[in-house]
């Protein structure tokens, strides 16, 4: 789709969602159909849920550890979300844009928020939110990862998230999974093609559209 002879200049890609909401699915989906993209692995002092892995789901550290981490700046942005921390390693993703990735970020609306304060013009912001508070209820109950206890507060913090979706570039309402990767793939392939991230334009126009008459 995008020109392959034009240098371009990489996006950062922010989905955020209550919990239960087909975010991670998403952004699987994309991941595993765009090799162009590097997944933003965060730190977090919550414990590991069963069968997530330390490393790839996120770098699990205990709290003394975060703290220090922020202390020494390894954050691009960290907050705190129902009692735990969680935090972006800057590094990665420097060596990630270096490269001339994209990078996805699957964080809570604090975090999409100091990314807009820090890289404005390289985000690209989508909030997807659960077609009603019963559906989101009842997708935590199936998916049978969280105590009642941890899913009724992230029941609580659910309306929080979603009422911050006006901070976002894009909103998607997530009713159908498909359909909703499909959006997310149609934002890609628009935010890629905007004249300030096909960095060699002016080159290309230049050297190779020269003598072209008006
Ligand atoms: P969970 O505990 O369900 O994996 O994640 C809880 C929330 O924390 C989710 O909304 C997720 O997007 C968010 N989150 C995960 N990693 C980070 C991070 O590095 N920074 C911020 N701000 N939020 C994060």
């Amino acid at each position: 789709m995008i020109n392959s002879q034009i240098k371009k200049r990489g996006l950062l890609l922010v989905l955020s969602s209550p919990s239960g909401t087909g975010k991670t699915a998403i952004a699987h989906k994309i991941l595993e159909n765009d090799k162009n993209f590097f997944l933003s692995v965060s730190a977090t002092t919550r414990k590991p849920r069963p069968g997530e892995v330390d490393g790839k789901d996120y770098f699990f550290v205990g709290y003394e550890k975060f703290q220090e981490m922020v202390k020494n700046g390894e954050f691009l942005e960290h907050a705190e979300f129902c009692g735990n921390c969680y935090g972006t390693p800057k590094k990665p993703i420097e060596i990630a844009l270096a490269a001339g990735k994209d990078v996805l970020f699957d964080i809570e609306w604090q975090g999409a928020r100091q990314l807009a304060e820090k890289a404005r013009d390289d985000l690209v912001s989508i909030s997807i939110l659960p077609p009603s508070l019963e559906e989101l209820k009842n997708r935590l109950l199936n998916r049978q990862q969280d105590s009642i206890e941890v899913i009724e507060n992230r029941m609580k913090t659910a309306s929080d998230e979603a009422s911050h979706y006006n901070e976002y570039d894009y909103v998607i309402i997530n009713e159908d999974l498909e359909e909703s990767i499909e959006a997310v793939r149609s934002i890609l392939i628009s935010e890629r093609l905007k004249k300030n991230r096909q960095l060699g334009l002016k080159d290309f126009v230049e050297n190779k559209l020269k003598g072209i008459k008006k």
